[in-house]
Formats: structure tokens, sequence, C-alpha cells
């Protein structure tokens, strides 16, 4: 086998885990495709001594901490998983391929977006979804939320604690409780009918702002600085399926089923991150890397003993 390890994917998840086994002198080698989920957004929130930082030099940066302890990187993708007697051969997208013993998958999740045209242009500027990555920026602003399902009902909460202005857009077919009726009415939030037919910048008094055009007997706009979107979550798991494995359904969309420290049902592959964690922000998505990295180097380790052991018999 060429390596100990292949870590799928070089995000924060890949790298946890890259260093991690890389520290446990580990031939470990990460293949990343380089399109991480918040690349879009200017900075990366609620992280520890790096508040703030842009996605690509937080992760830059990890690569180089990685690359410090031995890690190997390819920079490419992985297009095709099969399971050797001792281990796995991975296909790459140019035609080479490797030989690893133990798999982590850090693939990420595609973010679904709810079909608005021009709604993609602003995602992680001014289409959010996640109040704690952004929501402090656009405190007290005037917030929409377009509301894709009753779940959007709890978003609506979540971003009314940080503005006073928020406004819902409630698109057919998606019926609020009686329940969040009355709240969203004590807390005076607005409620507007009606599917939202576009997206688009609109010149504001400083500012620019986002304005919606809203369909109606007659076509209505609403300006904002900021809409909250749910989308739904869809894990990169194609690879995990190639090797047998069937993804979870989950209210939020579909993931790799991952239990304690990323083990998963098919032995010798982990999944870290929003691989296996649709919720997973920057730091749960490293650490579980690093909870991952940890778990394949002990699986590796009894493995080793095993061997040896024969080998010494
Ligand atoms: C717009 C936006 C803003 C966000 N802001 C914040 C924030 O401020 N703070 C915060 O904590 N969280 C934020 N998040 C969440 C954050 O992006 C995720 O928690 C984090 O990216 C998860 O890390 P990951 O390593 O699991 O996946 P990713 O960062 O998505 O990395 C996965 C990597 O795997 C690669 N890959 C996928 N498939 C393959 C393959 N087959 N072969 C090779 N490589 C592959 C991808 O190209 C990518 O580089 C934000 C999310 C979005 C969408």
């Amino acid at each position: 086998m060429d390596y100990d390890v292949a870590i799928i994917g070089g995000g924060a998840a890949g790298l946890g885990a890259a260093t991690t086994l890389a520290r446990s002198l580990r031939r470990v080698v990460v293949i990343d495709a380089g399109e991480p989920r918040n690349a879009p957004a200017a900075g990366a929130h609620n992280l520890l001594g790096r508040e703030g930082i842009n996605p690509l030099e937080l992760l830059a940066t990890g690569r180089q901490e990685a690359l410090g302890y031995g890690a190997g990187f390819i920079d490419g993708t992985v297009v095709s998983a099969q399971r050797h007697a001792d281990g796995f051969r991975l296909g790459l997208a140019d035609g080479t391929g490797i030989g690893a013993r133990r798999i982590v998958l850090a693939t990420g999740l595609v973010d679904e977006l709810p079909e608005v045209p021009g709604l993609r242009e602003y995602w992680g500027s001014r289409v959010l979804h996640c109040p704690y990555c952004h929501g402090w920026e656009v405190r007290g602003k005037e917030i929409g939320v377009l509301a894709t399902s009753p779940m959007s009902a709890h978003g609506t909460l979540l971003f009314r604690q940080l503005s006073d202005r928020v406004t819902v857009f409630l698109q057919p077919g998606v019926e609020f409780e009686d329940e969040t009726w009355e709240q969203l009415a004590a807390l005076g939030v607005q409620v507007i009918e009606g599917r939202m037919l576009r997206l688009r910048e609109a010149a504001g008094d400083g500012e620019t702002q986002l304005e919606a055009v809203i369909a109606g007997e007659r076509e209505t706009t609403f300006r904002m600085d900021a809409l909250a979107v749910a989308p739904r979550f869809r894990s990169r798991g194609d690879l995990y399926q190639q090797l047998g494995g069937t993804l979870s359904e989950h209210p939020m969309g579909e993931v790799i089923p991952a239990g304690m420290m990323g083990v998963t049902d098919l032995p010798g592959v982990w999944a870290a991150g929003n691989a296996g964690d649709l919720k997973a922000t920057v730091s749960v998505a490293h650490g579980a890397g690093v909870e991952a990295g940890g778990a394949v180097n002990a699986d590796l380790v009894a493995e080793d003993a095993r061997q040896a052991v024969l080998a010494r018999r």
C-alpha cells in the first residue's frame, strides 16, 4: 500500500485528521478538490484564536501545518473507491490511482439552494443560512427569511434574536402552525405571502441592498440587507456508496451515517466533518477530523500489533 491513510477532502475535517495522523508518524495523504463549502464567505466566525479569518487562508495555514509534520497532499478529485484485500484503491479524475490501508471521507456537503433566480449569486455574502456564522454581521439590519418549509419558523426566531427588522417570505405550499403565527405576530415579524420570483441588487441610500420581486396580482418588491435561507444539505457520499454504504435520510438532507469518532458501518472507512454531520461548523468539523484521525491510528496500531505477534510466532 502507498499510504497508511488516504484522506479525501482537505477542508477543516480533512486537515484535522491529516495533522493528527502525520503527528503519529503515519504515511498519510490528503487528496483535495479545493472547494470548501464556506469559500464564498469573506470570513469564518466562531473560531478560537482565528476569529473572522478568510476561510481559504485558514485552510492554507492548516495545510502548511500538516505538511510540516510530513503529510502529503494531492490537488485532485477522487472519483472511484474500491476495496482490496489489504485496504483500498482510489482512482483520481486525472487517471492516476493510490492505495491506502484506511480511508477518511472528509468530503463535506453540497448546499442545495432554493431555486430563486439571482439567489445563488449572493450565496455566502448576502444570502445566509447560519445565524452563528454571519448573524452578528447583519445584526439590527433588515433581514428577510425565505420560508421554504415549516422548519423556517425556527430560523426566523434565531434571526429575530439579532434584529427587530425581520420579514418572512412564506412560499406557496408552506404552512406555519398556529403557534408560529402567534409568535411571529408577538415578535413583530412581518409575513409576506407569495412566490419569490427573483433576487437582485438595488442601490440603497448608502450600501446596496437586495431586492426581492414577489408574485401576486401585481408584482411587488421588497428591499433587505440580507436574506436567510435553509438549503437542503447533501453529504458528498458517492464514494461511500461505491463502497457499498447507504446514506441516511435526515430532516435537513442526507448524510453518511457516522458514529463515535467518525466510525462508519464500512470497515476501514471513517467520515469526518460535514460528510458525516450536516450541522458541523468549522471548529466542529476540525475536531471531528482530529477524533477520526485518532481512531484510525488506534485501529492501525491494533492491526500492526496483531501482525507483529503473528510474525514473531
Ligand atoms: C457560506 C458559508 C459560510 C460559512 N461560514 C462559517 C463560519 O463563519 N464559521 C463556521 O464555523 N462555519 C461556517 N460554515 C460552515 C463550514 O463551511 C463547514 O463547517 C466546514 O466547511 C466543514 O468542513 P469540512 O472539512 O467538513 O468540509 P469542506 O470545508 O466543505 O471541505 C471538503 C473538501 O473536500 C473536497 N472534496 C469533496 N469531494 C472530494 C473528492 N471526491 N475528491 C477530493 N476532494 C473532495 C472539497 O473540494 C473540499 O475542499 C459556513 C458554510 C457556508 C456554506
